[in-house]
């Protein structure tokens, strides 16, 4: 049979059942790999008032907010978007979460790879 995607839309794998979670917009049951979830930051003081109280020296704090969607809120809300049939096979690769430092003694191990690669080249 066809797939419309290669993960058809879930990222369960071969698991039988799994839990249902509930749309924070719509109250919509989503099974937990279809939902989409989002980490927003989140403050109870509007923006403008916030940048003037931090300059007079007020602390603000910003809380993270964690919201779980269903596929259709999070295409309304901008949060996904509709792609095309054959963009749809293609997994998306999301971004490395930890930024990769390279560390001194694991960057000198490819420069001298590197080296003898190049030395390799010329000759
Ligand atoms: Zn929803």
């Amino acid at each position: 049979m066809p797939k419309k995607r290669k993960n058809r839309g879930r990222h369960k794998g071969d698991k039988g059942k799994e839990s249902v979670v509930y749309c924070d917009n719509c109250g919509r049951r989503v099974p937990r790999s279809k939902a989409v979830r989002v980490t927003v930051p989140y403050s109870p003081v509007p923006g403008d008032l916030a940048k003037d109280l931090e300059k007079q020296g007020a602390l603000i704090t910003r809380y993270y907010v964690t919201k779980t969607y269903c596929v259709n809120c999070a295409i309304y809300m901008g949060i996904l978007k509709v792609r095309s049939e054959t963009e749809r096979k293609v997994e998306r690769k999301s971004a490395p979460k930890v930024p990769t430092v390279p560390r001194a003694p694991q960057s000198q191990g490819p420069q001298q790879s590197n080296a003898s690669q190049s030395g390799a080249q010329k000759q």
